[in-house]
């Protein structure tokens, strides 16, 4: 995908503070943390959002999952949680159409979100 920060980030042509690679995800710091722990887990491939998941990325999201739990368990945060967040479409706050869960933690959350 052409224009596109995240695909640049996952494939080494955009520098980025990195935390993880498998396969077929990448993990890296976010450049604006608003948490302790604040990590964007990213599919390699170009999807918008999480609106565009169909059965066929089953493999993909189990792998974003599990690299989820390993950056949390890696920052300490296995015992006392996080939050993973996938914002959809404008009203969300979604600013980049490549699709990222963040992996927010080390401070106590409030709940409903802004
Ligand atoms: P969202 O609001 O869910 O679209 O989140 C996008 C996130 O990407 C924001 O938290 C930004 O701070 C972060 N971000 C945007 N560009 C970069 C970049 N080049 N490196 C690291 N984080 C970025
Ligand atoms: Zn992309």
């Amino acid at each position: 995908m052409v224009d596109c920060i995240f695909c640049a980030i996952a494939a080494g042509d955009a520098p980025s503070a990195f935390v993880l690679s498998t396969e077929l995800v990448y993990a890296f710091r976010d450049m604006r943390p608003v948490a302790p722990t604040h990590v964007l887990v990213i599919p390699k491939e170009h999807i918008v959002d999480a609106a565009d998941i169909t059965s066929a990325h089953g493999g993909l999201l189990a792998e974003m999952f599990d690299v989820a739990r390993r950056v949390a368990a890696a920052e300490g945060l296995s015992e006392r949680g996080s939050r993973l967040v996938l914002n959809v479409g404008p009203d969300s706050g979604n600013t980049v159409a490549h699709l990222h869960l963040h992996v927010l933690g080390g401070r106590r959350m409030s709940w409903p979100p802004g």
